[in-house]
């Protein structure tokens, strides 16, 4: 089966990059959200990164154009039953995705390939909810996805194996580099990255540095691009938290524990850059330390 239309569910900071390089690839999308809201700034935020990447000379003004032509939008989650490929990317909670799938999978056609840009929730447990665990996948994409090369490729305990080779060719030809992974809580990236951010809240927690030393420290001395609170920010302090609750739970060791700094940041509603305030306090220019 060629795929030609790719539907996506969830236009927040993942959904529009998604939505953004499968248009450049040449595909049709169908990009759906709860929120008209959301849907608006994902147009504009995907035309705003376009007109970016053509600035540069990465693509044409031709290549933009028509990208944007390719994306549509709805608030109707069965308009994206005619969709040979659908990649959910909705809020990382379980109840809100099997909610989804429960909704969608009545719509889809038999030979539909879904997917899911979990994070962290099991592959084989989302896939059993649906009518085909067979043809679902995790479809794994970094942040923010127009620039980051890799995507993990995740096959349920049923997924088809024709399904993943399908998946693996999708991925060159959005011209991104695919990673299998094992469904195993939080996959190979996350795994290793976000129980790093949660000791970076430990050590701020426990008073061992300031967010500017500790953003600084990996920055200089382990050669990391981005601090882990500063990356904390950038994926989404709930994201963070939604994941290693996933590996604590997943994993029943309690080097998984969340910080409980996280969790108040969390419960205050500072979420990161996407709420203004995270770690650091995004309301003016330059990116404020809040500890
Ligand atoms: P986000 O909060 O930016 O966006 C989520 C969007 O889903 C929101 O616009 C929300 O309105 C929408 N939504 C919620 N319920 C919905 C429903 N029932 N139907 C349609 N839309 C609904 O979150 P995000 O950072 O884009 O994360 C989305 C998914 O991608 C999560 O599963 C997350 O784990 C995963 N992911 C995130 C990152 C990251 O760095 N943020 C990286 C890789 C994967």
């Amino acid at each position: 089966m060629a795929i030609q239309s790719v539907g996506v569910i969830g236009a927040g900071q993942m959904g529009n990059g998604i939505a953004h390089v499968f248009a450049l690839a040449g595909y049709d999308v169908l990009m759906t959200d709860i929120s008209r809201e959301a849907l608006d700034k994902a147009l504009n935020l995907i035309e705003k990164n376009l007109d970016r990447q053509a600035s540069r000379g990465k693509i044409s003004t031709e290549d933009k154009d028509a990208a944007m032509r390719r994306i549509r939008t709805t608030q109707q989650l069965s308009d994206l039953g005619q969709c040979d490929l659908v990649i959910e990317a909705a809020t990382e909670r379980e109840t809100v995705k099997h909610a989804i799938f429960e909704d969608l999978v009545p719509h889809l056609k038999p030979e539909t390939i879904l997917a899911s840009n979990t994070s962290s929730i099991s592959i084989t447990r989302l896939a059993s909810r649906t009518d085909r665990p067979g043809r679902f996948m995790g479809v794994h994409f970094m942040n923010p996805v127009p620039v980051m090369q890799l995507v993990e490729l995740i096959r349920g305990i049923a997924t088809e194996e024709a399904v993943f080779k399908e998946l693996v060719g999708v991925v060159e030809k959005i011209g991104k580099t695919a990673a299998s992974a094992e469904d195993f809580p939080a996959f190979i990236v996350n795994r290793i990255l976000i129980p790093m951010i949660n000791e970076a809240v430990y050590v701020l927690y426990e008073g061992v540095g300031s967010v500017k030393s500790i953003d600084e420290s990996l920055k200089l001395g382990a050669n990391h691009p981005m601090g882990p609170l500063e990356l904390a920010d950038f994926i989404g302090l709930d994201t963070c938290l939604a994941i290693m609750n996933v590996l604590h739970d997943g994993l029943a060791d309690t080097k998984y524990r969340p910080c409980p700094l996280l969790v108040k940041y969390v419960e205050a509603g500072w979420l990161g850059r996407k709420t203004g305030r995270g770690f650091y306090d995004y309301s003016s220019e330059v990116p404020v330390p809040t500890r």
